[in-house]
């Protein structure tokens, strides 16, 4: 993969809002990760990877809490679908489904979890 704005350069990572190829002239590091070196993306970066913390605590919360665990997932999974879908809407053709699904992943996860409790 090339750089998306040096297209001489060999892409060193993708960022994690847009899903760009950049090389280490163009890429930003933050504690959320790789993105391009902007602010939009930096800040998507930093939403998906909150998402992505609130989703695993409220998977790891499922054996301590009961009811608000499957409630959390099922929210959790609703923001990640909804993220997947404004992605799609934005033109990215690759990650936004692919977030998507992990959001009805996570939704079906949350739903699966209620009815195993309820028998
Ligand atoms: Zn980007
Ligand atoms: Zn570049």
């Amino acid at each position: 993969m090339q750089c998306f704005n040096h297209h001489d350069h060999a892409a060193v990572a993708t960022c994690k809002a847009c899903h760009k190829g950049v090389c280490p002239d163009c890429a930003r590091e933050n504690e959320a990760g790789i993105s391009c070196d902007n602010d939009a993306c930096a800040n998507g970066a930093e939403q998906t990877a909150t998402v992505m913390r609130m989703s695993a605590q409220a998977i790891a919360r499922r054996s301590s809490w009961r009811s608000p665990s499957v409630l959390g997932g099922m929210l959790a999974g609703i923001c990640i679908t909804a993220m997947g879908g404004f992605l799609m809407i934005g033109g990215d053709k690759a990650g936004g489904p692919l977030i998507a699904l992990m959001g009805i992943g996570l939704i079906g996860m949350a739903m699966s979890m209620k009815f195993r409790r309820s028998r």
